[in-house]
């Protein structure tokens, strides 16, 4: 049975280009990238994607995945760090890592006005720069969208052809078939574990198998029954049981199928 990991940071333990860094570092425990990967492997999560959030972060992401079988980067700019781009005028630098090696998607990238970290028109003129990109190089993009659906649709109508996941989405069942009706994927990490309104439940449900890909996250949003330590790629799995037992589907069904949307979004 193989899992695979769409969306974590694992890049950032070996380098401080952000406070995730920290984050990986945080709990006391010595860990290197290959003890992270090891554990993974060995409960069948054998793919990872890693996810940029600054240019900086997409550069180490590249550089991590390079000699790295099974691993892949994602370039993008958070919408938290929207204004920093451009304040710093990273977006042509950070267009230029697009035909790296390994670059298999754009972001994460879209709008978050739950902390509002930057402006909204910063983070909307970030994310149509990333999807413009995505799209001139026929690449996925990695969606982050919080509290924000309703100025991001018409953002994403403006466009023909992207192809994508919404990553981590914890959003209405009205959301959910919009995104559907687009053609997303839907991607489900630990928090799922954690949720306890039955409407959200019923949510994580009604997802269709066909459009479900798993992720952690990592080394945030770490499953129940592990809350307290440093999330990590191995628990994709945790979240894929999570998952199975939820929906009543056989755990194979739902790797198998998981995987195959992996590798169909990002041709890996
Ligand atoms: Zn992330």
């Amino acid at each position: 049975m193989e899992f695979v990991d769409t969306h974590c940071h694992t890049h950032e333990m070996v380098r401080r280009v952000t406070p995730v860094y920290d984050k990986w570092h945080g709990d006391g425990i010595e860990r290197t990238p290959e003890d992270v990967i090891k554990a993974a492997h060995e409960v069948g999560v054998g793919r990872m994607l890693c996810v940029g959030t600054t240019y900086e972060d997409s550069q180490l992401a590249i550089e991590f995945v390079k000699n790295r079988e099974n691993m892949w980067a994602s370039i993008g700019i958070h919408p938290h760090e929207a204004e920093t781009a451009l304040a710093e005028g990273h977006l042509d630098a950070f267009r230029g890592l697009v035909g790296s090696p390994k670059v298999i998607a754009v972001g994460e990238c879209g709008l978050d006005y739950f902390y509002n970290h930057s402006s909204k028109e910063a983070q909307i003129a970030v994310l149509k720069a990333q999807i413009e990109l995505a799209l001139a190089h026929s690449l996925p993009l990695i969606f982050h969208v919080r509290e924000a659906f309703d100025d991001f649709w018409p953002i994403f109508e403006q466009y023909d052809g992207i192809r994508g996941v919404l990553h981590s989405f914890t959003d209405s069942q009205a959301n959910l078939k919009k995104a559907l009706a687009h053609g997303l994927f839907i991607g489900v990490n630990g928090i799922a574990t954690f949720a306890k309104r039955e409407e959200q439940l019923a949510m994580y449900r009604s997802i269709p198998l066909a459009n479900l890909l798993l992720e952690t996250d990592a080394p945030f949003l770490t499953p129940v029954p592990h809350r307290g330590t440093i999330n990590e790629p191995k628990y994709t799995r945790v979240v894929a049981e999570f998952l199975a037992d939820l929906r009543n589907e056989s755990l194979e069904q739902l790797a198998e199928q998981t995987s195959e949307s992996a590798r169909q979004l990002f041709r890996i």
